[in-house]
């Protein structure tokens, strides 16, 4: 049948293996690190695991400038580890999530701050904070074959060369396995699937010109630079 303009493509990222991985949805985790969460004004010992989706079309490739977006006056960086979803499943145990993982990248959770926060106090949903045009910088996603589980490693995140996030993923309060476990008792996951899993504490704004890298131990370095306001 003839569509009324073009269909829009898939979004692809890119797999170290030379391979592309197509993006179906991107689950993001709130909350995820205790310091974090406290940073944040939550309590971490009391707040169960909760989620927030982006487009997979935010998803953009490591390596790009990414626009200022629009309608905020603090874009924060937030470092992330991000698990791909090889396979699919419901009500996935999570002695069985790992089999379920095709890989692992590195990830950016950009976010509108301030409109976070608004939406926050005001008992909103986070849509506009969390979900635009290139709010989801992603780097190559490595197998899992090759990474393990990913239950340990520093990650970190430097802006200008300056270190500004410093943790370690076993710090993650819901591991990657609970994660899946929990998500798939809400969703059915499907094979393109991918998980934010959330960011350590260190938060802050970046600025047009700005460099940002994500570096996880054992997968690929993210890299993107803040480009001017989107037109
Ligand atoms: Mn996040």
């Amino acid at each position: 049948m003839d569509t009324v303009f073009p269909p829009m493509a898939p979004t692809l990222a890119a797999v170290t293996t030379g391979q592309a991985f197509p993006v179906r949805r991107v689950f993001c985790i709130g909350a995820n690190y205790a310091a974090h969460a406290r940073e944040m004004g939550r309590d971490p010992d009391r707040d169960p695991p909760f989620f927030f989706a982006k487009w997979a079309e935010d998803v953009v490739a490591g390596g790009s400038t990414i626009a200022f977006p629009p309608q905020t006056a603090a874009f924060h960086y937030e470092a992330e580890l991000v698990a791909a979803i090889g396979k699919g499943g419901r009500d996935i145990p999570a002695a069985e999530a790992i089999g379920h993982v095709f890989g692992f990248a590195a990830g950016l959770d950009m976010t509108r701050r301030d409109l976070q926060f608004a939406a926050r106090d005001k008992g909103r949903p986070w849509d506009v904070a969390k979900n635009f045009e290139q709010a989801a910088p992603l780097g190559a996603i490595r197998p899992i074959a090759e990474t393990g589980p990913m239950d340990r490693g520093a990650i970190r995140l430097t802006l200008n060369g300056e270190v500004r996030q410093d943790a370690c993923v076993s710090e993650l309060t819901w591991s990657v396995p609970e994660l899946i476990a929990t998500l798939s008792r809400f969703y059915r996951l499907e094979a393109g699937d991918i998980i934010f899993t959330g960011t350590p504490a260190g938060v802050g704004p970046v600025r047009p010109g700005d460099s940002i890298a994500v570096t996880i131990e054992g997968l690929p370095e993210l890299r993107v630079v803040i480009g001017p306001p989107a037109n």
